[in-house]
């Protein structure tokens, strides 16, 4: 394929993709207008995090942006900054494997909103389309749950959680529940988080979970372009069961680089499997809320609909983890990841419960 022709082919994909009206935020001049209005709210939030250097931070990003030359019509600098680096981080993973792809990825922004990126192995490049929708949905949730779990140990330090603790730290604290209420009604009512707003929650566990559901939502479009490449292997499968087995054998993949880019880079949420554990049960919460309240049908070409129920894919990986810890640090790992699933189960209820009270009250 000449340049001309792979640039028209994912252009093609771009455009499809794309849900109308949202044409503006694939629009790179738009993006550069926008950079010129909106100085003053990013140096007052490049302020809190940076009150000493937060004039250059800012300076030092214009220039980047301003400098990007997006690849097609559509590219965006935000996708293509994000990603490209998570795509380093998960070869780097796979190098760690001692695994490699065969053929390279190349990475274009995705136009489409929904959460998971959207893979096109081929027998020539494997395309990825990567962008918004996943980032808005990591960074929401990352910063949703880095603040539930900061105010848990705030109010019960250290110690083992247990259902009461969960609870009276909810009772205390009543924006744990609406804060994941509030974007659970957004995503049904949109099928995604893009422009939920803004949701101030900086903390390093935030950013700690954030790569980490990054990493693993790329590792696991990895796990399909192994499979396209004939270096992975799902053993005998009856005709029927395949998508399902493909999938499950993607999440495999796509935890195992995770646990390997924690291990190098010191990220335990990523290592012992909490991140993905977290994701898949954000994914659940969303669908859950949005069946309840009647909400937008699942697109069918949304990533969410073609993949197997979330439970039977928590318990593949919190197995997996635990296989793959040396037998001394077992109990470590296994311990963290029931706390952490007993934790989203207290805020599934809370959530749920608020869904029903307030259906209540519209029929009454
Ligand atoms: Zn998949």
């Amino acid at each position: 394929m000449s340049e001309d022709d792979a640039k028209r082919y994912i252009e093609y994909f771009q455009k499809g993709m794309m849900t109308e009206g949202t044409e503006h935020r694939f629009d790179h001049s738009f993006a550069l207008k926008w950079l010129e209005q909106s100085r003053t709210i990013r140096e007052e939030m490049a302020r809190r995090e940076a009150p000493q250097h937060y004039k250059s931070l800012v300076r030092e990003f214009e220039a980047e942006m301003a400098s990007y030359v997006p690849k097609t019509k559509y590219d965006t600098f935000e996708a293509n900054a994000i990603f490209s680096g998570v795509l380093k981080l998960v070869d780097e993973a796979c190098g760690a494997w001692d695994v490699k792809l065969n053929r390279p990825v190349v990475l274009a922004a995705s136009t489409a909103l929904d959460i998971t990126p959207l893979a096109l192995p081929s027998s020539d490049v494997h395309h990825l389309f990567a962008g918004l929708g996943t980032y808005s949905f990591c960074n929401y949730w990352s910063k949703m749950w880095s603040e539930t779990f900061n105010c848990l140990s705030e109010a019960h330090g250290t110690v083992q959680m247990d259902r009461p603790k969960v609870r009276s730290a909810l009772m205390a604290n009543p924006h744990l529940v609406l804060l994941p209420l509030t974007m659970t009604l957004y995503y049904a009512a949109n099928s995604t988080l893009v422009g939920y707003g803004p949701l101030m929650q900086r903390s390093a566990l935030r950013m700690e979970l954030l790569t980490a559901m990054e990493v693993f939502a790329v590792g696991h479009e990895y796990g399909h372009f192994f499979l396209e490449e004939g270096t992975g292997h799902i053993g005998d499968v009856p005709e029927d069961e395949r998508s399902t087995a493909e999938e499950h054998f993607a999440d495999a993949i796509g935890y195992l680089l995770c646990r390997a880019y924690g291990n190098k880079h010191n990220n335990w949420s990523a290592f012992c499997g909490a991140a993905t554990l977290l994701f898949f049960r954000s994914v659940e919460l969303c669908e859950l809320v949005r069946e309840r309240v009647g909400g937008a049908p699942i697109p069918k070409t949304s990533t969410v609909a073609s993949h197997p129920p979330t439970k039977a894919r928590v318990k593949r990986v919190c197995d997996l983890a635990g296989i793959y810890t040396a037998p001394d640090q077992r109990p470590t790992v296994t311990g963290y990841l029931a706390e952490t699933a007993l934790i989203c189960d207290v805020v599934e209820e809370a959530v749920l419960a608020s869904v029903d009270e307030f259906k209540r009250h519209e029929a009454g």
